[in-house]
């Protein structure tokens, strides 16, 4: 299987090699290792250099962070085009819809716009270069994404943990746009929900690793292998036997990313 959507960076290194090292007698073929900021960017690409073929980088800036200097995120977009060639998307770019919650219920302001221009110039950048996106944009947010993705004729758009609402969820796919899943389909009602609704030929696995996971995987630190416990989950939700449903998640996956 491969793992959609991980933050390979942020593991501690020695942890990594080792964890990287078993993936494929773990059955894990590739991941794909989204990153937050041009330091993170150049963290990716040194395990991606390290680990030719199983680790696919995707360059970005996480919508979830104070936005950069105007100087800094020049850098950034320049480093992305000098290494558009090993890359295979421009990611992790979207929405920060969980900071703007936080700053609401304290009372502070909020620059909504100038988020919304810093993802329209992402993914400017990214339909120059014809390379497909990675999103967080959740809930309203990604209604406004979609906005953006139609202003830039942008057809390869993978919505990465996706939750939001139904007329949202019909837009989406009558553009075809892709979504993951991650383990908490295992105990989340609202998620076993969207997996029933949205057609199994857009849909992928993910972990978001590091970030840690409840239910049955409380303590247990985020691994790639746990794509499969997504991929049962999910296949049990449409009748799917465990080796079908891999086999539709991991298809879905290589045909997304031209993998
Ligand atoms: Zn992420």
């Amino acid at each position: 299987m491969i793992d959609a959507h991980i933050h390979l960076e942020q593991y501690e290194d020695t942890a990594l090699s080792s964890m990287l090292q078993s993936l494929p007698e773990q059955g894990i073929e590739s991941l794909v290792a989204v990153s937050m900021n041009l330091a993170s960017c150049i963290r990716s690409k040194g395990i991606a250099d390290r680990f030719p073929g199983l680790v696919k980088p995707a360059y970005g800036f996480h919508p979830e962070q104070p936005l950069p200097a105007e100087e800094e995120l020049a850098a950034l977009l320049e480093w992305i085009v000098r290494h558009a060639g090993d890359m295979i998307a421009i990611g992790e770019i979207g929405l920060p819809y969980y900071s703007r919650a936080e700053a609401m219920e304290r009372g502070e302001a909020w620059d909504t716009p100038a988020y919304i221009k810093l993802l329209d110039r992402l993914l400017g950048l990214a339909a120059r270069l014809a390379k497909p996106v990675v999103l967080h944009a959740v809930y309203e947010d990604a209604w406004t994404a979609c906005d953006l993705l139609e202003q830039h004729n942008i057809t390869r758009a993978h919505f990465h943990w996706f939750k939001g609402p139904a007329e949202t969820v019909d837009r989406m796919i009558s553009r075809g746009y892709y979504i993951s899943f991650t383990p908490d389909i295992l105990y989340e009602q609202e998620i076993q929900d969207l997996a029933r609704r949205y057609p199994p030929e857009l849909v992928m696995a993910e972990t978001d690793g590091p970030w840690p996971f409840e239910g049955p995987f409380t303590g247990r630190t985020t691994h790639p292998v746990m794509v499969h416990e997504v991929a049962a989950a999910w296949g049990a939700l449409h009748g799917y036997s465990v080796s079908r449903a891999k086999e539709i998640l991991t298809a879905n996956t290589v045909r997304f990313y031209g993998l």
